[in-house]
């Protein structure tokens, strides 16, 4: 089975428009590791369009932030900012649908999608020794994981571990193969709000047969991703950083 693997879309219509095309005709199922919403200025569309097409789904902080399953404390003020603003938008069969997403790690076939970490939903896995301390925690020769908005990951190994590096400037797709004796621990990174700096939407393509996961990046129409955020009122660091890749 080819599966779309996307994460992190934060209401970024711009983006996920792109990411679509780009993949059409080439998976079987979508599947998504949460943060539909949140920061962008789209919170209805995104949504909207997940609960038609996507397959499997666990939640995000962001999506439990807006859904009041988590409390405003633990975010940034901008990012606080855009939690009111989008719970505010919400029509409430979106609103409905985000208070209903489950937690990670969620099983399909043999791996598992987790928002944060294999450990817990809210931890973020951005080094090789964070990786490195989940190994009681892992269950499944596979994860797939969001929330740093890095594309990458990391291979867990009983002798140590590896990084999967995100895909450089230059490129536009990368297939790499899942070695047998690691812990692959997969992140497809951020449709919407990439920070690995490298402002191009991102995502992957795992073939469960092939055992491959495909890393893509697509050029999107920031400049109207960040006039939306900017003409809904949305803290502006949310929109100049879309350009950044940051
Ligand atoms: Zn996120």
């Amino acid at each position: 089975m080819r599966y779309l693997i996307l994460s992190d879309i934060h209401s970024n219509w711009e983006a996920l428009e792109s990411v679509l095309a780009d993949a059409a005709g080439d998976y079987s199922q979508i599947l998504c590791l949460g943060d539909l919403v949140g920061y962008g200025a789209d919170p209805n569309a995104v949504t909207a369009w997940a609960r038609q097409h996507v397959h499997r789904i666990v939640r995000g902080n962001h999506d439990k932030a807006v859904a009041g399953l988590l409390d405003l404390a633990w975010f940034n003020p901008a990012a606080a900012a855009a939690a009111i603003w989008t719970r505010e938008q919400l029509q409430p069969e979106n609103l409905e649908y985000l208070k209903r997403l489950p937690p990670g790690p969620l099983g399909v076939e043999s791996f598992r999608l987790v928002h944060g970490s294999p450990a817990d939903e809210d931890d973020y896995v951005l080094t090789r020794w964070e990786a490195a301390q989940l190994r009681q925690y892992l269950e499944s020769p596979l994860y797939f994981f969001g929330h740093t908005h890095v594309q990458g990951g990391f291979l867990v190994h009983r002798n140590g571990t590896q990084v999967v590096p995100p895909l450089r400037p230059s490129q536009r797709r990368h297939i790499f193969e899942l070695p047998e004796d690691f812990w692959c621990l997969i992140n497809p990174g951020s449709v919407g709000q990439p920070r690995d700096g490298d402002p191009r939407a991102a995502y992957a393509i795992y073939d469960s047969e092939e055992r491959t996961v495909e890393f893509r990046r697509v050029p999107y129409n920031v400049s109207l991703a960040q006039r939306k955020i900017l003409e809904a009122g949305l803290p502006a660091g949310l929109a100049h950083r879309l350009a950044l890749g940051q």
